[in-house]
């Protein structure tokens, strides 16, 4: 039986984070990784962003190998015995810990329609989606979230016609303004997306070699692929079954470890307290996937570590980019300070006249300031934010 002093469950960037996080605490003891995927650890972001940009496929790789660890890759987990210290996998081998860290990521929504929709996630979707776009030309998109956007930009700009397909008023309308949403609606269109907003899909056909996309409202667009983002659902299921506390995910305390003193959790899986925006949370993005991956690792090592970091996130859309912090939540009450409308300036979005959130609009450097913003009691005015930054 396989035995690691430390045995890392998922081959996400969490996974890469936490190994350089035992490796800058612990030189020499056995660390095992358990993917599910085929390769080995790998940067999601590039997926839908630089490989469409003339970035090498290679460009992608973490390199986690290098760092003295064996890699268990094609490995389903299914079993986890919490007592026995044991994890099982789908091919029946049973690996030993010494301290585990749950970083097993989340699963895309699906729709009920069958097969023929990449949900975009993996490299392999990437590839498959590549492959696709390499022959063929027209493309539907549903959903007008990170992904969605994402992925029409990175098919618009390989002069693939796109038409996108959300339920929302405008692209990123969760968590923009509404007249920014609504500006990028006709920003994607002058860049040659077809824009159908507050839009259901209500069924995806395979047709010979094509496939039928048919809106609620009667529309059908014949397309030669489709791709989806709509979010992902916590694997959550292996710590439900162990005993282990779950919430929103994976519950864990500031030094990362959950209920069971040998288990830890990080990334997208995992729920944590922030103290700045004193509440729990559960993040989907790269910089709490390196940052929790990197802390869980030092944790699991024997090092006293404190979570508190709030993470940022960012995004690119066409030539428009952003960083953003905190609590983005297009319902709370919003001051925008625009140097350049919907071009460069910076939304705030508050509660109770505390900021709790930023989005910094082709504004770069800054996310550290606003981090100590959203620490400070306020109570914040909009003429106090306006030219802040
Ligand atoms: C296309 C794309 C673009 C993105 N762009 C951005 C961006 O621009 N900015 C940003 O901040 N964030 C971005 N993100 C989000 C960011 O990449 C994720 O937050 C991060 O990758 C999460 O890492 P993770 O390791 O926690 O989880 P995951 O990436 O989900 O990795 C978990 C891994 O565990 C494996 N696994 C699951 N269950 C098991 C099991 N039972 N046994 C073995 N293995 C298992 C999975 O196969 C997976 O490989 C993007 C994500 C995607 C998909």
């Amino acid at each position: 039986m396989p035995q690691y002093e430390y045995l890392i469950l998922g081959g996400g960037m969490t996974a890469d984070a936490a190994v350089h996080g035992i490796r800058e605490v612990d030189r020499t003891s056995e660390i095992g990784v358990i993917a599910a995927e085929p390769h080995a650890p790998y940067a999601r972001p590039p997926l839908s962003k630089a490989l469409w940009k003339g970035a090498k496929p290679e460009s992608v790789q973490l390199g986690t190998a290098d760092l003295g660890v064996e890699l268990h890759l094609g490995r389903n987990a299914l079993e986890l015995d919490t007592r026995g210290r044991r994890v099982t996998d789908d091919q029946r081998t049973t690996y030993a810990y010494g301290k585990l860290l749950l970083a097993n990521g989340g699963t895309p929504r699906r729709l009920p329609f069958g097969d023929s929709i990449i949900y975009f996630r993996t490299v392999d979707d990437y590839q498959r989606l590549r492959s696709l776009a390499d022959q063929k030309r027209r493309f539907a998109v549903i959903g007008g979230g990170f992904i969605g956007s994402e992925v029409a930009a990175a098919l618009a700009m390989n002069q693939r016609q796109v038409t996108m397909v959300f339920p929302d008023a405008g692209i990123g309308s969760r968590i923009f303004p509404l007249d920014l949403a609504e500006f990028l609606n006709s920003y994607y269109r002058e860049k040659g997306v077809e824009v159908l907003a507050g839009e259901h899909v209500a069924a995806v056909e395979a047709r010979g070699v094509e496939t039928a996309v048919i809106t609620q409202s009667g529309r059908e667009l014949m397309v030669d692929g489709v791709v989806a983002g709509l979010g992902i659902e916590p694997n959550v299921a292996l710590a439900k079954a162990a005993g282990l506390r779950v919430g929103a995910g994976v519950v864990v305390d500031e030094s990362l470890r959950t209920n069971d003193p040998h288990v830890f959790a990080a990334g997208d899986v995992a729920e944590f307290f922030n103290p700045a925006l004193g509440k729990w949370m559960r993040v989907e993005h790269e910089d709490n996937a390196n940052t929790m991956g990197r802390m869980a690792g030092r944790s699991m090592a024997g090092q006293a570590v404190r979570y508190d970091h709030l993470p940022s996130f960012y995004s690119d859309l066409f030539d428009l980019g952003y960083e953003a912090v905190g609590e983005l939540d297009s319902r709370a009450e919003v001051v925008a300070d625009w140097k350049e409308r919907f071009r460069e300036g910076v939304v705030y979005y508050l509660h109770d006249g505390r900021v709790r959130g930023a989005l910094l609009w082709n504004v770069w450097g800054k996310v550290d300031a606003v981090r100590e913003l959203i620490a400070k009691p306020g109570p914040f005015r909009s003429e106090d934010l306006k030219g802040l930054f």
